[in-house]
């Protein structure tokens, strides 16, 4: 069984449970994404909410990427950690007063919009502080992204996005408006995407919109295709990077870009999602009526992916050799959904034994919580441990 390599050594001597960051492995997946992009009309916007960790946020942006954004809090830490404000883009569907204010404040790229209330605010807040706000419209491609239910995003009747019958008024509002600069479209049908032809369709699905956006007189200059690439859940020693040469071919493919045109993707998941792993102790081994559960000192309030979306992740004990065992491996909250995985081998367990809960770099340490008043996880870098 190939398991990943860990510094036990120093484990040891550190309280957790924690999270643990490749940092190595986070370079190789940034290098891999701006030598596929870089020499092309195509620009990264890190999403901030897979992982908003400083330490993360300040390698990322040291690449020269954009960020995406889906709170005002989010565009301010951007901004704190080195992200360009003309590289961010602010998505989100209730943007507050204080939040649009934050956004016009700071000239960002783009206000990614997703309703025609949204956009006439955004109208009148950026008239009483005589700016002018570059807005995208988030348009519903309804692309089916084939992923969970609670993470699609692209389909018709939705609380993302605008429908495409909303089109024509968001022009009118455009056009009326001396302080809405239209620049371009956006799109996020979804996370955690394998199926490759869901992007392909999006793809169709966007030059057909454009054609009516044209003849309604609008060009648009940037194109923002969101993110959504999925990672290897299953494999995370096998295939620690997501396949980024036949995500950006598909696009290069399918999506024939006119003169002047930039290409912008959201990448989220897939840039950090691999280089973070939850590291935990056995507490208990328990033996139940036909099962053996092993119950660690993470729980859901710590990666509550698996509560949350039925999210598998790969599990190792990585201070044991010993002969296979099969586990249901549990948290210690007070709540049944609390199961990191159920029927799983891992080597035979004892108590304290390190597991290492993989691939849970993104929408992990950004989701913990207090429940049941526990400590918050810390978090280390494989570079300063
Ligand atoms: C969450 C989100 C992303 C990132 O999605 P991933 O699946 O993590 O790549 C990109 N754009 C928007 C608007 C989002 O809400």
């Amino acid at each position: 069984m190939i398991k990943g390599t860990f510094p036990i050594k120093k484990f040891d001597a550190l309280e957790t449970p924690f999270y643990y960051y490749d940092i190595e492995l986070l370079h190789k997946t940034l290098d891999i994404i701006k030598k596929e992009t870089e020499n092309k009309p195509y620009h990264i916007h890190y999403a901030i909410k897979a992982n908003s960790n400083p330490r993360i946020l300040k390698e990322i942006a040291a690449y020269g990427f954009g960020a995406d954004c889906v709170s005002g809090n989010e565009v301010l830490r951007a901004l704190e950690y080195g992200f360009p404000a003309e590289k961010i883009a602010f998505a989100g569907v209730g943007k507050t007063d204080r939040e649009i204010n934050i956004g016009l404040d700071n000239d960002i790229f783009s206000f990614n919009v997703e309703s025609l209330p949204e956009l006439a605010r955004i109208d009148f807040l950026a008239k009483q502080k005589g700016k002018t706000a570059n807005v995208a419209l988030r348009i519903n491609p309804n692309v089916d992204a084939h992923t969970h239910k609670y993470i699609t995003t692209g389909l018709t009747e939705n609380k993302f996005g605008l429908n495409e019958q909303d089109i024509p008024a968001a022009l009118q509002i455009i056009t009326q408006s001396a302080h809405l600069s239209l620049i371009g479209i956006h799109f996020h049908i979804g996370s955690q995407i394998t199926d490759l032809s869901s992007f392909e369709n999006l793809c169709v699905r966007f030059l057909e919109l454009q054609q009516q956006f044209n003849e309604k007189g609008a060009t648009l200059k940037t194109i923002n295709v969101g993110g959504g690439l999925g990672i290897n859940y299953q494999h995370p020693n096998h295939c620690p990077i997501a396949d980024f040469e036949a995500y950006f071919r598909v696009f290069e493919k399918y999506l024939k870009l006119q003169d002047g045109q930039t290409l912008h993707f959201e990448l989220g998941r897939s840039v950090v999602a691999s280089c973070g792993t939850l590291i935990s102790r056995v507490i208990y081994e328990k033996q139940g009526v036909s099962k053996k559960f092993l119950i660690i000192d993470a729980g859901m309030t710590d990666l509550i992916r698996p509560a949350l979306y039925q999210a598998f992740h790969h599990i190792e004990n990585i201070s044991s050799d010993g002969g296979l065992t099969k586990y249901d491996v549990v948290g210690p909250i007070c709540e049944s959904s609390d199961v990191f995985v159920k029927d799983i081998w891992l080597n035979e367990a004892q108590r304290n034994n390190l597991i290492a809960i993989r691939s849970a770099g993104a929408y992990g340490e950004v989701m913990v919580s207090q429940y049941n008043c526990r400590e918050l996880p810390k978090s280390y870098f494989s570079d300063t441990l």
